[in-house]
């Protein structure tokens, strides 16, 4: 897929038309993530979840072409790299090598580490000074402080959804619905993850408050990382429908519902992650046994 340079900001505005050209980022992250317990220890080597280096760039002909070029090429990576994490192909606490990454896109390492540098301030890569850069892995302690964000800011996302409502923006909802439903039809565990986590984003950014809309695809891309390290394997699937009910109520303008149902939906989703009763401490008797 090839991205223009506005690519990814034409996302998070939610511009009509992008869904079929575009099917990423939109459904909650954390239903998508719950439903998809992907076979975790899989650790694949990092060229061969970019394989189509995108070193054949055009000429650069003028001062403007090229800086337009390098915008298209920093989207483009960084938007490769969030789809990875958020898809689980990059799990949390892989080490992002910068000279392997610049190998990969045909880029220097300068363009790469003003990549993670955009990740790291979205929290989503952290930067260890004289070590690099890793998938963020968040602990429990900031597990717990997200769902605790997300409790505060989802039910006012939903009432200024509801607040502002237009045809236009219960499309984008609608489509987007379509979209994941189309996704677990055919079993797409990768685009179920991707799709529920940004079905989240997209309610935030139609509810048209850019800084609400800016905290909630950090939540969510946070909130999708935490289900890969937390998901409790027993716990049963957050239900695929109730992201259509939210959906309903605020179709209806039922503020006081659509609140509800996506307060118990988060509620769901952190039941089903194991966050109490881990402990940081490794048991070494336990791994070791008595000598
Ligand atoms: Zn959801």
């Amino acid at each position: 897929m090839t991205a223009g340079p506005n690519l990814v900001r034409r996302r998070q505005l939610g511009a009509p038309g992008d869904d079929e050209a575009l099917p990423t980022m939109k459904a909650s992250v954390r239903d998508a993530c719950r439903h998809t317990a992907l076979p975790r220890a899989v650790a694949r080597p990092l060229d061969s979840l970019f394989d189509d280096p995108m070193a054949a760039r055009s000429p650069r002909k003028t001062a403007s072409a090229a800086r337009l070029q390098r915008e298209k090429t920093h989207d483009d990576i960084y938007e490769r790299i969030y789809v990875a994490i958020l898809e689980h192909r990059l799990h949390p606490g892989t080490k992002l090598v910068e000279e392997r990454l610049a190998e990969i896109f045909g880029v220097s390492r300068a363009r790469i580490r003003e990549v993670l540098a955009r990740l790291a301030h979205e929290q989503i890569v952290e930067i260890v000074p004289q070590r690099g850069a890793y998938v963020a892995k968040p602990s429990i302690e900031q597990a717990l402080d997200v769902f605790e964000a997300r409790r505060l800011i989802e039910p006012a996302v939903v009432r200024r959804l509801i607040d502002t409502l237009t045809p236009e923006k219960l499309a984008r909802l609608r489509q987007h619905q379509a979209l994941e439903m189309e996704a677990r039809g055919r079993d797409d565990r990768r685009a179920v993850v991707r799709l529920s986590g940004e079905f989240h984003s997209l309610a935030a950014e139609l509810a048209g408050n850019s800084a609400l809309a800016r905290n909630m695809r950090e939540l969510s891309t946070l909130t999708c990382l935490m289900i890969f390290l937390y998901d409790a394997p027993t716990s049963s699937s957050c239900r695929a429908d109730e992201h259509s009910q939210i959906v309903e109520a605020i179709a209806a303008r039922d503020a006081v519902r659509a609140e509800r149902l996506m307060l118990e939906h988060l509620d769901h989703i952190e039941n089903g992650m194991n966050l109490e009763g881990k402990t940081e401490e490794v048991d070494l008797e336990a791994i070791f046994g008595h000598p």
